[in-house]
């Protein structure tokens, strides 16, 4: 994947190459990035900690690395620790650095099928407040001022004075980071939404917007699991069934914003007892097969009858035999479909965001022994097949991460909130 990471050479746009140029995404790398963006990841990684370990850790030079670090401290998004390095009475260089969580947050939105969650991030990528709430409409201008509307008072009560920096929307489907449009979202029956626009008019933050799994594998990047950096497919199962594919240098996705539209993966489940036929006309379709929609039919034809998936997972949790073996078989079919995507793509992790596996142990396990069964090149799937660190705060992960994978791949871009650097 060398080529990907390649710096952009924009005189040879017109050139025919194999590599399409608007494959490459306009969001840089994870943390390589030689420069300011590189040393702030770092010292998410390592704060606190000294400049000369963030030279170290980065390749940068001791006086780049002050450098960095000086328009850092500029801007409030480092500060120095009250710990120190070494011995005393040396000068600056050995006060330790760490990220300033007391001065800006990020607030995320999340735009599910049936409901929307707003939600409140540190610059560590801790979740301050979340708050979701039901649809009351699915037109798309309503549902985003709706989103905009929530957030002065979610502010109010958790943001302790701190300043929000930026809004990051997050949903499922295909959505366009670059022009901040949700290209199309068929179960809320969007197409080529504006909502970066909208939301913006409506907040006056600058909004960032893109897909919920690119989000969450951004996230694991960031501030989760340390072996999704290198390369990573997330697997997103929810209402909506999406993935994402990242490596170190790059977030595939692709001309149409189209890269992990895995919903309608034909799976071959057979015995479809209790479920629809998919939205597409076929059966047998993996969103058909698993989503939450789905998992609520199978129970109702199985006589377990809850009002909504939240109520299912409840009772599975609860022990219930029925319960839990209705989330069993969704991580079964979850597993063909991790294999699958581990023997596409090869990463070093897939990482799974679905709550049966991230909190049932026997699903993980039924999870992994399918990946086991039917993957040709994953030889490991305790190590290779991973739950999402975020689970129990997912969706408020995403909106906020979207907003926070900006900020750390440009510290130094307009950040309206930010005093200016030259
Ligand atoms: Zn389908």
């Amino acid at each position: 994947m060398k080529s990907l990471s390649a710096p952009v050479r924009r005189r040879h746009e017109d050139r025919p190459t194999p590599l399409r140029r608007s494959d490459i995404p306009s969001a840089g790398p994870a943390r390589r990035v030689p420069g300011t963006g590189s040393v702030l990841g770092a010292i998410l990684d390592h704060g606190p900690v000294a400049r000369s370990t963030v030279a170290r850790l980065t390749g940068l030079s001791p006086a780049s690395v002050s450098g960095h670090v000086g328009q850092l401290l500029a801007r409030g998004l480092v500060r120095e620790s009250a710990e120190t390095a070494g011995p005393k009475g040396l000068g600056r260089p050995h006060i330790p650095v760490e990220i300033d969580t007391g001065r800006f947050l990020v607030a995320g939105a999340h735009i599910a099928v049936a409901h929307s969650t707003v939600s409140l991030m540190d610059l560590r990528g801790r979740i301050v407040a979340e708050e979701r709430q039901p649809h009351r409409t699915t037109e798309p201008r309503r549902i985003l001022n709706g989103l905009a509307a929530r957030l002065p008072r979610l502010v109010a009560a958790h943001a302790g004075g701190r300043t929000v920096l930026a809004l990051g929307l997050a949903t499922g489907h295909r959505v366009d980071p670059v022009t901040g449009v949700i290209v199309e979202h068929p179960q809320l029956g969007w197409r080529d939404v504006p909502a970066r626009d909208i939301l913006a008019a409506a907040t006056g933050l600058p909004v960032h917007v893109d897909s919920h799994s690119r989000a969450l594998a951004r996230a694991e990047q960031l501030f989760g699991e340390e072996s999704t950096r290198s390369s990573t497919v997330l697997l997103f199962v929810g209402a909506v069934v999406d993935a994402a594919f990242a490596t170190e240098g790059a977030m595939h996705r692709g001309p149409r914003s189209g890269a992990g539209s895995v919903a309608h993966l034909p799976l071959g489940a057979g015995g479809t007892g209790g479920a629809e036929p998919c939205s597409c006309g076929r059966s047998g379709c993996l969103q058909s097969e698993v989503s939450e929609r789905a998992m609520v039919r199978r129970a109702a034809a199985q006589g377990l009858f809850v009002g909504s998936f939240p109520e299912l997972l409840d009772q599975a949790l609860a022990g219930d035999a029925r319960a839990v073996a209705l989330f069993r078989r969704r991580a079964r079919l979850v597993g063909r479909a991790a294999a699958l995507l581990l023997d596409m793509f090869d990463p070093e992790v897939l990482v799974v965001v679905e709550p049966g596996a991230g909190r049932i142990p026997e699903c993980l396990a039924d999870l992994r022994a399918e990946v086991a069964e039917r993957s040709w090149v994953c030889e490991d799937p305790e190590r290779a097949v991973v739950p999402t660190s975020f689970t129990g705060s997912v969706l408020a992960t995403a909106g906020g991460a979207v907003a926070l994978g900006a900020l750390y791949v440009d510290p130094l871009g307009p950040w309206p909130a930010l005093p200016a650097v030259s």
